[in-house]
């Protein structure tokens, strides 16, 4: 084994095809440098160019290229400094004449075990820049990639975002879920906005995401919710699932406990449970499908018959209702009819002609329109079962069913 396997697979070339052509250690030995384990490439064209008394010149491969991994594992280490990170991977470019002529000699030499010279940059400076920063490599999840253009000298870092996983409540019905730019300026800033570039003057993300920035010093944000609440819509009980997302962090390590403070000090939002997490949770956050519980009040025509309307309630708990796409919706929805089931309905208090009810929904549940109908677009609804048109005043979130 060992060395023997590199010379039993260059034992398989025919090195007389490189006439006139000269090759460096490295450029030699990564003909078969998938041959043996635990030598360098160098290594093992030492090893070739002893064996078959291969000459010595300027390679014909690389052109001097592979002399200067110290200096590209110089200028990582620099662009790397201002940067918090437990874990890189290095990536390259090379000129497209180096891997043309690499490839062509591959197949000139039928070379079976060749490793591109790509693999050895990455490899080499890799080596040379976890030893310098005493960072390690992470090939599935680096925290930043370095990216090293060998034509250009010139190192482009690839950040990995941050991601934290937290429960917010949502306690104003004047704010959004998630920064709502203003759609006739793109955020700009115009009269339709008040020079805002947005809709709102902040939302839970903003809220979540201000102090989390000033730790990091990300570049932008991003909530991704378990679903959204309208905006005139509270989010209370136990709160609603996000990760947020930061971009760019300058610094990884975040000091949750100011987080919490900062936003439960808002009187706007409050959050809990916040850790850190991964871009996996937000795909599985996406892709819940968790029933939620509402309270809503809502107020009739006509004062309360609290024996008929409980009998409504008691058709419509348990119902599995049709509802075409509501008109309050349908400037970006699709028309279409979904099916969803009301898991229970119930009724908290009635006065006058107004009533708070309790509702359980599948997720994806129109609950506005389960309750007033929508002018018939949902089947059954309360008001057609209590045959009493009434409108919804407010329509509050107080259960997320994602804990099971
Ligand atoms: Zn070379
Ligand atoms: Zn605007």
């Amino acid at each position: 084994m060992g060395i023997d396997a590199v010379l039993a697979a260059a034992q398989a070339i025919d090195w007389s095809l490189l006439g006139e052509r000269t090759l460096c250690d490295a450029c030699l030995g990564r003909l078969v440098g998938k041959a043996g384990h635990g030598f360098a490439n160098a290594e093992r064209g030492r090893a070739i160019r002893n064996a078959y008394g291969l000459p010595d010149g300027p390679c014909w491969v690389c052109g001097g290229l592979l002399k200067e991994i110290p200096k590209f594992a110089d200028l990582v280490v620099a662009k790397l400094e201002t940067w918090d990170y437990r874990t890189f991977l290095i990536g390259s470019k090379v000129d497209p004449e180096i891997t043309n002529r690499e490839e062509g000699l591959w197949a000139e030499l039928r070379a079976a075990h060749a490793e591109p010279i790509k693999a050895e940059i990455n490899r080499e400076v890799g080596k040379l820049v976890a030893a310098r920063t005493g960072k390690e490599v992470d090939f599935l999840r680096p925290d930043i990639a370095g990216l090293v253009d060998t034509q250009y000298d010139v190192v482009e870092l690839e950040v990995a975002p941050l991601f934290l996983y937290g429960r917010y409540r949502k306690l104003s019905r004047d704010i959004p879920q998630t920064r709502w730019p203003c759609r006739r300026c793109r955020g700009k800033g115009c009269d339709h906005c008040g020079g805002r570039g947005k809709m709102y003057e902040t939302s839970v993300e903003e809220i979540v995401a201000a102090e989390v920035m000033k730790q990091t010093g990300g570049s932008g944000h991003a909530l991704h919710g378990m679903g959204r609440e309208d905006v005139d819509a509270l989010m209370l009980g136990n709160g609603r699932p996000f990760v947020l997302e930061i971009s760019r962090p300058k610094q990884r390590t975040v000091d949750l406990a100011p987080v919490t403070e900062a936003v439960n000090h808002s009187g706007l939002a409050e959050v809990e449970g916040l850790r850190h997490s991964s871009r996996e949770e937000v795909v599985a956050i996406k892709e819940d499908r968790a029933d939620k519980t509402y309270r809503a009040r809502i107020r009739f025509a006509t004062p309360v018959d609290v024996a008929k309307l409980k009998g409504a309630i008691a058709a419509l708990a348990g119902a599995r209702i049709a509802q075409r796409t509501p008109v309050r919706v349908s400037h970006r929805r699709a028309d279409l009819v979904r099916e969803r089931v009301l898991r229970d309905v119930s009724l908290v208090e009635a006065e006058g002609r107004e009533a708070i009810l309790l509702v359980t929904a599948e997720a994806g549940t129109y609950v506005k329109e389960a309750l007033h109908g929508d002018a018939g677009r949902t089947e059954p609804s309360l008001a057609g079962l209590y045959g009493t048109p009434c409108e919804v005043l407010a329509l509050d979130v107080v259960r997320i069913h994602d804990e099971g």
